[in-house]
């Protein structure tokens, strides 16, 4: 748990952030309708919870605040830098399970990346790349660039609590805020509730077990808020989440396909399977060619233009998160990727166009929002108007525009 410190005798206000809590989700399920009557879908931002959860805190792209995906490219700068002497042995011997928990255990005990830091990448290829989340993004300070709503609350010296994975479960988060609300210790609480993602993936389209487990979150929700308007009858409660869940309906083995151009990693190319995306980097123009052909023609995905990486707020003037982009359709799965191996077969996967209406997340509110409310970006000034901050003094760009219009629905 965070906090900031302390004041008295401001608003309360109460944001629950359920990770992956997508709107196909709750639609038809009733799910605290009574408590939270203004709701509606929100646009998330292409990539995982990675990009999403600092979109929401800054009102930021991902090219803005400088997290998208977890890995990128960047030899000078890799924490991994180490490891590349290792590259002369043979694959088994630097590349298996022992050395990987090593490298896992490494990262997250000496190099401070972080108790959810996994070694997802091959140990060849890893001093190549950086880790995008060296420092807790739900903590003041933990984003690349630019200050996120806590610096902001640290900054005017506001009371906050965040519950987050880091130290508790998700039942243990809403018996802890309850506790705290009623004890007056913050004004503004925020719960990272991330289970229900594990369970989506492996769930979204059983609607008994959904039923649930929703249930299971709404009770605890609806105490926590009780407990909020014990201690403030005025006070502002929210749930939002940072992107839907989209079911799982064909799979392509991609990483096998390139296996098959017989190119060289890392002499003539390097690639990161994300689950739904693939990112390449070139150093050869064979490879170039022979891996933009045998991605040209496939239904199952497209290579991303400039124009596109630019409307989707995601294009870094380095290509540092990739110099080409292969992003799958919604419902398509990479068969094995380095974030899942072939033996998971999840139902449910995220990280698609953000247009796609299952990617959705959303917003459920006790009191009409006083900001537009179009896309995850909103929550950043909403926040500003709940709490009662002064809003932000950028202007909103061209690119938040076409990001919003993107969004509405
Ligand atoms: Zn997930």
């Amino acid at each position: 748990m965070i906090s900031g410190t302390c004041e008295s005798s401001r608003r309360i206000v109460v944001l629950a952030l359920v990770d992956a809590l997508g709107w196909k989700c709750i639609e038809g399920h009733h799910f605290l309708e009574e408590t939270l009557p203004h709701r509606r879908p929100l646009t998330t931002v292409l990539g995982y919870s990675s990009a999403a959860i600092p979109t929401l805190l800054t009102g930021r792209t991902p090219a803005d605040h400088g997290h998208w995906n977890l890995f990128y490219y960047d030899p000078e700068g890799s924490p991994f830098r180490w490891l590349a002497p290792l590259r002369f042995l043979p694959d088994a011997l630097i590349d298996n399970r022992v050395s990987r928990k090593i490298i896992k255990e490494l990262g997250r005990r000496v190099l401070g990346l972080g108790p959810s830091f996994e070694c997802n990448l091959s140990p060849k290829i890893l001093p190549r790349f950086n880790y995008a989340e060296p420092r807790d993004i739900l903590a003041p300070g933990g984003i690349n660039f630019g200050p996120s709503i806590l610096d902001e609350l640290v900054a005017k010296d506001v009371a906050y609590r965040v519950y987050s994975y880091r130290q508790l479960t998700d039942a243990e988060i809403f018996e802890r805020a309850a506790r705290d609300i009623t004890a007056g210790t913050a004004s503004f609480f925020l719960l990272y509730l991330s289970e229900l993602d594990a369970f989506l993936h492996m769930h979204c389209t059983q609607r008994e077990e959904l039923v649930k487990r929703l249930r299971w979150y709404e009770e605890r929700l609806n105490w926590v808020f009780q407990a909020a308007r014990s201690a403030d009858p005025e006070a502002i409660l929210a749930v939002t989440s940072d992107h839907g869940m989209t079911p799982v309906q064909r799979h392509f083995d991609l990483a096998q396909k390139i296996a098959g151009l017989h190119l060289k990693m890392p002499a003539d190319y390097l690639a990161v399977y994300d689950s739904t995306m693939a990112r390449f980097w070139f150093f050869s123009k064979r490879a170039g060619n022979s891996i933009r052909a045998c991605l040209s023609d496939r239904s199952c995905g497209q290579i991303l233009t400039d124009d596109e990486l630019r409307r989707l707020g995601v294009q870094f003037q380095d290509r540092r998160y990739g110099e080409l982009v292969f992003l799958l359709r919604p419902g398509w799965l990479f068969s094995r990727s380095d974030f899942n191996g072939s033996a998971w077969r999840p139902r449910g996967m995220h990280g698609y166009d953000p247009a796609d209406p299952f990617s959705d997340a959303i917003f459920l509110s006790n009191r009409p929002p006083l900001v537009p409310m179009r896309t995850i970006a909103d929550i950043h000034p909403w926040l500003h108007s709940a709490i009662g901050l002064a809003p932000t003094a950028s202007p909103r760009s061209e690119f938040d525009e076409r990001f919003a219009e993107a969004g509405s629905h």
